[in-house]
């Protein structure tokens, strides 16, 4: 038993690639570096685009937060009890 040489995780028989990895290759050999921009672009986020989308995530919900506590204060006093 080998595993795909790809992935690393699905085990393969007679071939190197299992079928998804065999069909990403034949895109790369499709479309060259095409696939290596997209994947780059689209898929990996640098460390400060990563930082940036977690405060927004964190401020969104933050803001849900206040507005909810704003919105029904009897509410929320009664739950407190
Ligand atoms: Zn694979």
């Amino acid at each position: 038993m080998f595993y795909c040489q790809l992935c690393e995780k699905e085990t393969v028989y007679i071939s190197r690639f299992c079928p998804d990895c065999r069909s990403l290759k034949h895109l790369i050999l499709l479309h060259g570096d095409r696939v290596h921009e997209i994947v780059n672009e689209v898929l990996c986020r640098n460390h400060a685009k990563q930082n940036t989308k977690i405060k927004q995530e964190i401020k969104k919900e933050i803001e849900n937060k206040e507005y909810n506590l704003r919105s029904s204060p009897k509410k929320n006093i009664q739950k407190a009890e």
